[in-house]
């Protein structure tokens, strides 16, 4: 159940966008950032300059224990362009980008790393590359500038899998660097570390999803917040979501079919039992057969139980999915139009 104050909010925030829709909407995670923020910010502006079209900046901050709290009220009070939002803890990058994307009001949605690795000068590309009829445009950070053993042989290895189970041709999910037209997140929702399937989600839905190739820059200042153990997180986030975009109307098919086929089987192992037993009189005790039958039998009974437990948990699943990832503490700048 929703609020009153939380249902105003959002009526609020649809009247606002009706009223003053930008044409970007930049989105930052920020997370322990404090050094890279100004730079970064003053590089933005540059790139944003360039272009000649409104856009609004929103800041997440998730959870910093660093002062990019601090910096980031110092530029909102600078830019009326700005928005920042305070999430309560730190709740992961994804969490930070849906908060974003929540509060964003533009027509054409796009993520950015806060620690300078992406290019704001890159944003004319994807743009460009958007008019050409795509829903989504994916940065691919064909040079990648970070550790190999640990970041980026685990990411090739991880983006071939990924590439492979979705059936979305992508050479790197991971890149935040992406345009995406709004409707084209109409109806992805996120969690986990699942911010880098947006693409997935909105493939199978229907968009047009593309990728084109972006500058990536050495971390100087602040601290990765990842390892290798992302990958295993990344690899086991996708199976999940296979399972539930493939399977997730009716389990009980899936697992009611291999229920019947091991029904099947059982009854053809007990029928040719008894047809020995009634042509060459072989015991029932002589042959494999029945306790064949029998375990047949048996895993057929847990295959249809898997399948209708499958089911409720499904049910379960969508019905949980109302639940925001992330509770906010503060936002700043939303009072101006
Ligand atoms: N980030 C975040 N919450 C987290 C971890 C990271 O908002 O829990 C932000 C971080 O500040 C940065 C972006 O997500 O803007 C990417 O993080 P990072 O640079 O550490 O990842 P990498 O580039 O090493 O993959
Ligand atoms: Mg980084």
């Amino acid at each position: 159940m929703r609020t009153y104050a939380e249902l105003k909010t959002q009526i609020e925030a649809l009247g606002d966008r009706a009223a003053q829709q930008p044409d970007l909407s930049i989105f930052l995670p920020v997370f322990n950032e404090e050094p890279n923020l100004r730079p970064l910010h003053a590089k933005l502006n540059a790139a944003l300059a360039e272009l000649g079209r409104t856009a609004e900046i929103i800041y997440v901050d998730d959870g910093s224990t660093d002062g990019s709290l601090k910096v980031l009220r110092e530029i909102a009070e600078t830019d009326p362009r700005v928005r920042v939002i305070v999430l309560k803890r730190n709740y992961g990058q994804t969490a930070a980008m849906a908060a974003g994307i929540d509060a964003s009001r533009g027509r054409i949605l796009i993520p950015m790393d806060a620690d300078m690795q992406n290019d704001p000068a890159d944003i004319k590309r994807l743009l460009d590359k958007l008019e050409e009829g795509y829903d989504v445009v994916s940065g691919w950070r064909k040079d990648r500038k970070d550790k190999f053993l640990t970041r980026r042989l685990p990411s090739i290895l991880a983006n071939k899998l990924v590439s492979w189970i979705s059936g979305v041709k992508l050479h790197d999910y991971g890149c935040s660097l992406k345009a995406y037209r709004r409707e084209a997140l109409a109806d992805v929702r996120l969690y986990g570390e699942m911010h880098r399937f947006i693409p997935i989600y909105a493939s199978w839905a229907g968009a047009r999803v593309t990728e084109i190739p972006v500058r990536h820059h050495p971390r100087t200042m602040g601290r990765s917040k990842y390892g290798l153990s992302r990958t295993f997180k990344v690899i086991l986030d996708l199976v999940t979501i296979k399972f539930m975009a493939s399977y997730q109307t009716k389990p009980i098919y899936v697992f009611g079919t291999c229920g019947l086929v091991a029904f099947a089987i059982s009854f053809l192992a007990a029928l040719w039992a008894v047809i020995k037993k009634i042509v060459d009189g072989t015991s029932f005790i002589r042959t494999p057969l029945p306790l064949f039958a029998l375990v047949m039998f048996a895993l057929g009974v847990q295959f249809l139980l898997m399948g209708l437990l499958a089911e409720m948990l499904v049910r379960t699943y969508h019905e949980s999915q109302a639940k925001p990832i992330y509770a906010v503490r503060e936002r700043i700048g939303f009072e101006r139009r």
